[in-house]
């Protein structure tokens, strides 16, 4: 066949059928398609194909097109935007399918067929019971003589249009992932086009946007693969250039079958009400069957469209990872800058940090959220992290209770120490007007950095104070920490104590070490 130009520029799409959510898989493949659009100067188009009326709805719409526009991946052409290739609904384009099969009747490759639901299953059983190893429609009405033909016609059957399959031709096509593959047609049965309401099924509609949207490249799942056969097939009847086909292997879970539900949160938007970053979950879907290079796993959008190739795709499915994903989720929360971690975790920290905080207390806020950065893989984790700064006294767990009661003699030094830090300069506590405090101190604590010049103390400051009183009492400083971090934060886990003693300010810290010691 002579290759002809379907378009000067490439045009790709993202075809999703509103009928639920946009899950894991069909985010991945219009992923791909919009990275191979973005990186080859394209236009990525999203058409909406709602021929199953009894399933599709508006909702499933919006939250198709809302998990889309999480992950970053935006359109050129489709719902909200327009375009000169709509419309973009399929519902809307019914008269172009009637066209289409009026062609296609004219040209022979198409006819009616009058067989009820029964009939056909009838004609399966017969298939079966010859053993012929082909379970399709039987063609029954692909050369129906007129009088038959009128006799179905005034008995008032609705008929449905089918292709006519060419018998027994072997095709050898072109898959840009799997390569070159040989497929018979004889397994292929003459399949239905158009249901008598006018409205069309999935492979003759997508075959008639395809070239009315003049798509150059179609990348979907695997499990299409044979729809392409039928669909190369119907290309080829309309004397029409086929797309170039991508199909890409399944996501599996971890036993190496399917991803089902069960293993994956597959709704896109659970994702983002988990407290993910959409960058870190864009990352991880992108890397299932791509890779950007061998020895590198994180990668912006922009890195992804610089160097993104259709042919790099693999061929082996690849297996989703939960533990991966929240790996990475990590990594994008460490990366973020403290002010901005801060304000994409504000969502999550509604009803644990007061309201009149974030005008008047943002650098301390940052200041918090750099504290636990290195600790959270989703944003949503903040909030049970920050809650012991805010609360009158921590609830203590299991952990702090031990490290308060193991030394009889803990509650002498939490007085003690108490009264060390209420003669101390630590920052006031909130809600006191701390910004000198934060202002000059960057946190988390470096160590061997040069003390900021401060009206209160600095974290190292707090230390070096911490470790001299230790010595006073005689007691190893290795001991004292625990009960003290108890004291204060109610656990045994969370940022280094003296950040922890800098954050919570001097009335909180006198406050809770006396407490404790009272218990
Ligand atoms: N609506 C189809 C689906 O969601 C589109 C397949 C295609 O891209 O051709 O699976």
């Amino acid at each position: 066949m002579v290759e002809r130009m379907i378009h000067p520029t490439p045009r790709l799409r993202f075809a999703p059928s509103p009928t639920g959510p946009l899950h894991l898989g069909g985010a991945r493949t219009a992923m791909y398609n919009w990275a191979a659009a973005r990186a080859m100067g394209g236009t990525f188009l999203l058409r909406i194909e709602d021929t199953d009326q009894a399933r599709s709805t508006d909702a499933s719409l919006q939250i198709i097109l809302l998990g889309l526009r999480w992950l970053g991946i935006d359109w050129d052409e489709g719902p909200e935007k327009g375009g000169d290739f709509g419309p973009y609904f399929q519902m809307q384009r019914l008269q172009l399918y009637k066209h289409a099969g009026d062609r296609l009747l004219a040209s022979g490759h198409a006819y009616w067929c009058y067989c009820t639901p029964d009939e056909i299953e009838a004609g399966r059983e017969v298939m079966k019971a010859e053993k012929t190893g082909f379970f399709g429609y039987n063609g029954r009405c692909r050369n129906l003589e007129k009088a038959q033909r009128d006799a179905f016609i005034a008995q008032g059957r609705q008929p449905n249009l089918r292709f006519k399959m060419p018998e027994a031709r072997v095709l050898n096509v072109h898959d840009m992932i799997r390569g070159d593959v040989e497929v018979n047609t004889k397994e292929l049965d003459d399949w239905v086009m158009l249901r008598p309401d006018g409205v069309p099924l999935y492979n003759f509609a997508c075959v008639i946007d395809d070239i009315g949207m003049k798509i150059t490249h179609v990348v979907r799942g695997e499990e299409h693969f044979l729809n392409g056969i039928k669909q190369r097939l119907l290309f080829e009847a309309l004397d029409a250039e086929c797309p170039k086909y991508a199909h890409i292997p399944l996501i599996l879970n971890k036993e190496g079958k399917k991803l089902s539900k069960r293993d994956a949160d597959t709704n896109m938007l659970d994702y983002r009400d988990k407290g993910f970053l959409p960058e870190a979950v864009f990352n991880y879907i992108a890397l299932l069957g791509w890779g950007f290079s061998g020895d590198r796993d994180l990668f912006t959008r922009e890195e992804m469209i610089a160097v993104f190739k259709l042919e790099n795709i693999g061929k082996a499915g690849s297996k989703f990872d939960d533990e991966k994903l929240k790996w990475m989720g990590g990594e994008y929360v460490r990366r973020l800058s403290a002010p901005t971690c801060l304000d994409r975790a504000r969502p999550w920290l509604a009803g644990v940090v007061p309201e009149t905080a974030w005008a008047t207390h943002r650098a301390w806020l940052a200041n918090i959220v750099a504290c636990y950065q290195e600790r959270v893989a989703i944003l949503s984790e903040f909030a049970g992290k920050l809650s012991w700064l805010f609360a009158e006294l921590p609830e203590f767990d299991e952990a702090a209770q031990k490290n308060l009661t193991k030394e009889p003699a803990a509650k002498d030094w939490l007085r003690g120490y108490a009264d060390v830090l209420a003669a101390s300069s630590l920052p006031p506590s909130w809600p006191a007007d701390r910004t000198a405090a934060d202002g000059a101190v960057p946190l988390p604590t470096k160590k061997d950095g040069p003390v900021p010049v401060c009206a209160f103390s600095t974290p190292q400051q707090i230390e070096q104070e911490c470790r001299a009183f230790t010595e006073r009492i005689g007691v190893k400083f290795g001991n004292f920490v625990h009960p003290v971090r108890a004291a204060l934060t109610g656990t045994d886990k969370g940022p280094g104590l003296f950040d922890v003693l800098f954050l919570l300010g001097k009335e909180a810290c006198v406050r809770r070490l006396r407490a404790a010691a009272d218990r």
